[in-house]
């Protein structure tokens, strides 16, 4: 397949490039190079030929629209988006730009390229919309998220994706665009911008500073390695079926204050400078509107598509510990950013 990846330079993008170039397609990367993009997550995608990249702000609709149909693309797999929750409270505008305006304009151009196919070309498209969890709300000690779970977002990030949702099902229930939306839990993996939780833990641990953990922190999240998640899409592009959500998770249930324990435990033993890591933890004043529990039931997902994570929490949290010791000149230069 020809696939258009948007947000390819970021965290999940990257990781699903690589997936797609390895399952032997096509991939045109299209990314604006925020501050979350890193430019070395794609350094191992370089030298293969069905890799390209478009540095391209998903807003330029006439932009977009040519290079879709320059590219005559299969499917496009949406990504690209402001990500962070913290980031949306302090300043929400380029969240309602790229995640609601950008996310109406990819649908504009997908349904434009979309509409001149014919025949089998036109039902085999498919517009991927990656969305998150956090569109939920906030669960309480009990029960879980699945598909039509009703939306309640709480933080300026998840109210525009949950925005940019609803705008891809209009679409598809309007115009009949073969979209699908994929709602997965917390990522975490290699080549996560430092300013997401598992990062923000490991790289101040490694330098001896404060680990800040919000309120009691006991607040709960439902942990994905990203490489599942990759091979989730990868199941959801293939076999999924338009019209369809599905809830992506790994039944990974860990308190903040547990993962940044076990974060601590991972360097005493991995990089023991700072030992014991546990004397760094720094209880901080809680986020305002911060969800206290998040949890994803993905039967919907391992029953229809066969899908399911490879990693267990604990695997995956030792095999990224590991990987940002070992990888100092991918984050170094990201730390300037922050
Ligand atoms: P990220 O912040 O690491 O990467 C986002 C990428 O989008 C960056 O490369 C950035 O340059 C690009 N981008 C931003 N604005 C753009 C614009 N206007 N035009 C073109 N490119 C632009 O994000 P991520 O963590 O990889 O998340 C990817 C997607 O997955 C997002 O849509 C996010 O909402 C969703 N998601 C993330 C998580 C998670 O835990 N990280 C969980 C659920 C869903």
């Amino acid at each position: 397949m020809k696939l258009i990846v948007t947000g390819g330079a970021g965290f999940i993008g990257s990781a699903l490039t690589l997936h797609l170039l390895g399952e032997g397609h096509d991939v045109c990367v299209v990314d604006s190079f925020t501050y979350a993009a890193n430019p070395d997550s794609l350094k191992p995608a370089e030298a293969n030929p069905r890799f390209s990249l478009q540095k391209l702000d998903i807003r330029d609709v006439a932009k977009i629209a040519d290079l879709v149909a320059a590219t005559k693309a299969d499917a496009i797999l949406h990504l690209a988006a402001e990500s962070h929750v913290d980031r949306s409270i302090t300043g929400s505008a380029p969240f309602i730009d790229t995640n609601i305006v950008g996310t109406y304009s990819m649908l504009e151009a997908a349904r434009g390229f979309w509409s001149t196919l014919k025949g089998e070309a036109s039902k085999a498209f498919r517009f991927v919309h990656i969305s998150t969890d956090e569109v939920y709300g906030s669960l309480g000690p009990e029960g879980f998220f699945v598909e039509d779970s009703p939306y309640d977002p709480s933080s300026p990030y998840s109210a525009s994706k949950a925005a940019a949702d609803h705008l891809v099902q209009a679409w598809q229930r309007t115009y009949g665009l073969p979209a699908i939306v994929a709602n997965c839990s917390n990522n975490y993996g290699p080549r996560q911008f430092p300013e997401k939780l598992i990062p923000l833990t490991i790289l101040n641990a490694l330098s001896g500073k404060e680990l800040p953990v919000y309120g009691d922190g006991l607040n709960v999240r439902d942990w994905l390695h990203v490489e599942d998640h990759a091979r989730a899409l990868y199941a959801i592009l293939t076999k999924g079926r338009p019209g369809e959500r599905y809830a992506i998770g790994a039944r990974s249930e860990r308190r903040n204050i547990d993962v940044v324990n076990a974060i601590c435990d991972q360097l005493d033993k991995a990089a023991p400078k700072a030992h014991p890591h546990r004397q760094l933890i720094a209880f901080v004043k809680d986020r305002p509107g911060h969800d206290r529990r998040y949890a994803i039931d993905p039967s919907k997902i391992e029953r229809e598509l066969t899908w399911c994570p490879v990693y267990s929490f604990e695997t995956g949290l030792a095999a990224t510990v590991d990987w940002y010791i070992a990888n100092p000149e991918w984050w170094e230069p990201l730390l300037k950013r922050l």
